[in-house]
This record gives C-alpha cells, structure tokens and sequence, in this order.
C-alpha cells in the first residue's frame, strides 16, 4: 500500500475501533435495522413537519439514511452538502441526520444554532480510526509536516489540522501544498494511496484507516455486476470513505475505466437524465438508490454489492428524528477553543468544491461534491 511505514501499521493497528461509536463513546452502538416505532410512516412525517415548524428548525439528511428519513428531510445531500447548507440555514435548530462528525461539523459552522443528532449512536468506523493523541503524536514524529484531514474526522482531529478535504478536493489541497513539504494524509488509506497517485508526490504519508462498508465494494463484487449487466453505466460516488476504495482501485487499473462516472451527489442525480443508458451500476453505500430510483422509475439502479450499507447511519429513525425535535435531543456542542481551531480546515473544505476532480484522467466526472 503506497503511503505506508512502520508507523502507520502501527497506528492503524491500534488506532481501529471495529463496532467502535465514532462519537467519542457518548453511548453504545447498536446495528438494528428494525423501525422502532409502530406509527406509521405518514404520521411520523406529519409531526415532524409540524415541530420543524414550531421549533423553526431545518431537517439535514445525509444520502445514506433510510429512505422514509430522507423524505421527511429539507435537504438530502453529502456531508460538504451538508456542511454548506448547515452554514447558511436561517433556521434556529438543525436537525442532522447522519452521524456524529458532521453534526460537530454543523456546531462548528454554526455555532449560534442548537445542533441535534436524533441518536448519539450514530458514529463512523473511518473516523474512529484515529484520535487527537495519537495524532499529536504522529506529528511529533515528522516535525514541520502539513497535516490534511479528511471530513471522516472527529472535531479534536480536524483542531489538530491544516487542511480538511474532501474526495472531491482532496487533488486540489494536496497541489496547493509547496512541493517540497512533507504531507500526513488521513485518516482513509484508498483516499490517500489514489491522491498519492495523482499528484505524484512521495512525501505524503497515509494513516491507515479504513470504512468497514468499502469492503462490500471491492474489484471482485465491481467485476461481477458489470459482467451482469454489460450495457449498464457505471458510477461511483466517493463520498464517505465507503467508496473511495473504488476510485482507488480504478486509478491502480484494477477496474476497467471504460464507462465509469466518478460524480458528486449532484452529478450523480442528474446522470441518468443525461444519459441514454436504461441501467445503471452504482458504487457507494445503498441508501444513495433511494433517491436515484424516486427520481428515474423508467431506469433501473443496480448496487455494487447490497451489503454496502452503513449501520451508523440507519440507526436514525423517523421516530427518533421526532423526539429530537420535541424534547430538542441530543445537543452537539463542540468545546469553543476545539472549535476555533477545528474552524480553519473546515472553511478551507467548504470553500474548495473541488476545481479538479480527484479522478483519473479520461474518465467521466464531474468537479467534486
Ligand atoms: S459509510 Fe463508512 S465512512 Fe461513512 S459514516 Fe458509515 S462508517 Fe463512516
């Protein structure tokens, strides 16, 4: 794995927390897929509907929740999506539904509204793979490094950074960088070997941490479904970490680039009608189908694999985004001086959209998230 020393296995080792929360341990995890409420879906909608009004509060929901989450929501997005629109809501109450680093990221950005996760469980296994001691340590290790975090990142990690980057500007903050400083990448060890990749550069170290849910999505699975369906698109959305192990391998040659779209949520939505294509093979977590499906019904989606699917993200439920907005549960607060320093990398993030595409070049894509 180019990137990689004595070092980062170590720390990779140490640093990965299967099962682990994500959210700095606040509660325990638990993977149920179950709904929780015997309400149905309609009536759920309509009382939240009717406590965002009450509460003026904006419902975010992340591509990767449960379908009936993401139509009850105000915006569907990825987590720059999400962090922007967190940025510039009028509303007094963000209700984030996705998991816990990005609502510390909407505290950050918004520190005068009151941020609520509907279920503190709601972690990330990519962001758990490292933690502000060890990455104080490993700056200590290499003195005058600039260190680039991508969003999969608690709060204290992103205070310890430079930059924070997404898999659409991540090319773009590497090149800005002078050449001849030495660049500690994490904590995604693809998103690290594929910038490594295309900028050339030598001197950038990966942490190797990894998104349990890229593993469903490896060449072999890619391979399978595209002998399957041979006049199918196939599009990659490298949100998250659970698909950047794709462009990663399509970037090694690993997958055949012929036909792959490597887009933004955007660009992933509007593909289809830009496309003559009837079918379509997509590489990232499940929940992205949902909305490609409501919005194209004449085409059909296949999944990579259908067990790419994020357990954090499918804790949220409609009844848990309820009782966030009526008992105004659970508050995200990010400690003022984490957050000051944490502020400068995010804005970087926000502000870079990603003018040149993390991707090889020759493939279709368009300009980052
Ligand atoms: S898909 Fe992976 S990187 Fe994204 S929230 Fe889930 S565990 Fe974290």
């Amino acid at each position: 794995m180019p990137g990689q020393h004595r070092g980062d296995w170590r720390n990779y080792n140490e640093g990965f927390a299967p099962g682990g929360t994500g959210n700095g341990g606040l509660a325990p995890i638990e993977f149920s897929m179950a709904a929780t409420s015997a309400v149905p879906d309609t009536a759920l909608h309509e009382d939240i509907r009717r406590l965002a009004r009450e509460r003026n509060a904006v419902v975010l929901a992340h591509n990767y929740e449960r379908p009936e989450v993401q139509d009850v929501a105000d915006y569907v997005g990825d987590s720059l999506g999400l962090s922007r629109e967190a940025a510039k809501t009028s509303a007094d109450v963000i209700v984030f539904c996705g998991v816990h680093f990005m609502a510390e990221t909407a505290a950050i950005l918004s520190p005068a509204k009151t941020v609520l996760l509907p279920d503190l469980a709601a972690g990330c296994s990519l962001a758990d793979t490292i933690n502000a001691a060890q990455l104080r340590q490993w700056k200590s290790e290499h003195p005058g490094a600039v260190v680039v975090s991508y969003v999969n990142t608690s709060a204290e990690v992103k205070a310890e950074s430079d930059y924070c980057c997404t898999s659409g500007n991540a090319v773009d903050m590497i090149n800005a960088i002078p050449g001849d400083r030495e660049i500690l990448f994490l904590p995604d060890m693809y998103l690290g070997a594929h910038v490594r990749r295309i900028t050339g550069r030598a001197n950038i170290r990966v942490w190797m941490g990894e998104c349990h849910v890229h593993a469903g999505i490896d060449p072999e699975n890619i391979r399978l479904q595209r002998s399957l369906h041979p006049g199918a698109e196939f599009l990659i959305h490298p949100e998250c970490g659970c698909a950047t192990s794709v462009v990663e391998a399509v970037s090694a040659g690993d997958v055949d680039p012929d036909g792959v779209h490597i887009l933004s949520t955007e660009g992933m939505m509007q593909r289809p009608g830009k496309s003559a294509a009837s079918e379509f093979i997509v590489a990232t977590e499940v929940g992205i189908l949902h909305r490609l499906r409501r919005n194209y019904p004449g085409r059909t989606f296949y999944a990579a694999n259908e067990r790419a699917s994020c357990a954090y993200m499918k804790v949220t439920t409609l009844a848990k985004v309820a009782e966030s907005l009526e008992h105004l549960r659970h508050r995200i607060t990010v400690p003022a001086d984490i957050a000051a320093r944490a502020r400068t990398a995010i804005e970087r993030m926000v502000a870079i959209g990603g003018t040149t595409p993390s991707t090889p070049p020759g493939l279709g894509v368009d300009p980052g998230e």
